[in-house]
């Protein structure tokens, strides 16, 4: 994905591009559509995620779409509001502002206390569309009548558990008494506590959620991530995440040795260095692919079960599930091969309408539900009914099902046969060295 379908205007873009950024982080992906529909957003996102353009690009478009740009100076007439936790968060943010709003006609400042008022008073008087502010000092400035928020459009908490832990809450509930019904609320924070959630409440009108940091629950160094996707956008999804994350070193698993060949060169003509490696493979390819995965200039391994238990690589950063397996254990065999010696991994596992029943097996087994997660844009259609999968493990068809899709995760017509000999090990630690 690229930030051209996200749907922002040219000056943004312009100045996305002039910053090298490639393609939108996951915050952004997510958020900016729903910002730029104008609904209330409650975000979860830390610092380094890139939340802070996920909120102040489509923030720029909306005041840039709507209403009066700053043909008069416009006195005291705040458009939009960022509060922020500390002084070195709102000068970053409307750092942003700045950058990203550069081809557009709006007028910014930043106003914190622990430095003199007159300043800021001056720049407020001058006229501003974007106000970035810390909360106290927005209070004094209120209250001198330096501002005033009745043509409020938006409002951004940032960090909003930081707010509260600094004690900021009666503040923040002073302001909001201040504001317009009507405007735009977004709410970021990396924590949601009860404090917050009550916060949510108040504030938020129907809100869409975006947390690009689920917490999971279990302790176990894997993170495990379920991705709901249509069977025939799998491919697709794979792709998008690898580039757009961007991952290194991962291991995609399918059913078949068929479906890994298959995925493989869908992955190449994506763009994406990979090999797919299973027991059709001599052991001088197979020995030559992983050499290839360790020294980084294959990217992604594509392996059926069994050809990747003949495989000792250690400490992968990421498992990929491009197809769950018919046997729950296997799920498990697969994600070990991640989050090893104290390092972090994670395990995303695409899955498709026709797998529920293989992923409540899966959940069944682990004795909890995984945390899902519907990427933007690769939301699954309701309208697709399951069906059968054909050929389960051993080659056993399980039903019919009319023409193979490709890239759609079934397409395979052989399976690898399922003894754990078939293969000679091979040793490697590709995060080695
Ligand atoms: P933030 O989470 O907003 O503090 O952003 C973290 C860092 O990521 C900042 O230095 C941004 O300049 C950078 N950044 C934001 N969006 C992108 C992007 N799409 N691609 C690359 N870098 C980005």
């Amino acid at each position: 994905m690229s930030f051209d379908t996200l749907g922002l205007l040219p000056e943004l873009l312009r100045a996305v591009s002039e910053q090298g950024y490639e393609v939108p982080t996951p915050v952004q992906a997510q958020a900016i559509p729903i910002i730029l529909q104008g609904r209330d957003l409650m975000a979860g996102a830390q610092t380094g995620t890139g939340k802070t353009a996920a909120f102040t690009l489509p923030m720029l478009q909306r005041l840039a779409h709507h209403g009066n740009t700053s043909s008069s100076p416009a006195r005291h007439a705040i458009r939009a509001l960022v509060l922020t936790p500390t002084r070195e968060l709102a000068m970053q943010v409307e750092e942003s502002v700045r950058t990203y709003g550069k081809y557009l006609p709006l007028r910014s400042t930043t106003i914190f206390g622990g430095v003199n008022i007159n300043p800021q008073t001056a720049a407020l008087r001058k006229g501003v569309e974007i106000l970035v502010a810390t909360p106290g000092r927005l209070m004094d400035h209120y209250q001198q009548g330096n501002l005033h928020f009745g043509n409020l459009e938006i409002l951004i908490l940032d960090e909003a558990d930081r707010m509260l832990d600094m004690g900021f809450i009666r503040d923040i509930k002073k302001i909001l008494a201040l504001l317009p019904p009507g405007r735009q609320n977004i709410l970021c924070s990396a924590t949601f506590g009860g404090e917050i959630r009550e916060l949510a409440t108040s504030l938020l009108h129907n809100p869409a959620n975006v947390d690009v940091a689920p917490r999971n629950t279990a302790t176990s160094l894997v993170k495990q991530m379920i991705l709901p996707v249509d069977r025939g956008r799998k491919r697709e999804l794979l792709s998008y995440l690898i580039k757009m994350r961007p991952m290194e070193q991962v291991l995609v698993f399918t059913r078949t040795k068929h479906g890994a060949n298959h995925l493989s060169d869908q992955l190449e003509k994506d763009g994406i260095k990979s090999m797919a490696i299973h027991g059709n493979k001599s052991q001088p390819q197979r020995i030559k692919a992983l050499e290839d995965f360790k020294a980084g200039s294959i990217k992604v391994l594509v392996a059926t079960d069994i050809a990747a238990r003949g495989l000792d690589i250690d400490q992968l950063p990421h498992v990929v599930n491009f197809e769950l397996p018919h046997v729950p254990e296997d799920y498990i065999h697969r994600i070990g091969r991640t989050g090893r010696a104290g390092t972090e991994g994670e395990a995303l596992s695409l899955v498709c309408v026709d797998e529920q029943k293989l992923l409540k097996d899966i959940e069944k087994l682990l004795k909890k539900d995984l945390p899902k997660q519907v990427i933007p844009n690769f939301e699954p259609d309701p309208s697709i009914k399951a069906e059968p999968i054909v050929m389960g493990r051993g080659g056993q068809s399980r039903g019919p099902r009319p023409g193979g899709r490709p890239g759609g995760g079934h397409s395979s017509t052989r399976t690898e046969r399922s003894s754990p000999h078939s293969q000679p090990r091979t040793r490697t630690s590709p995060r080695g060295k």
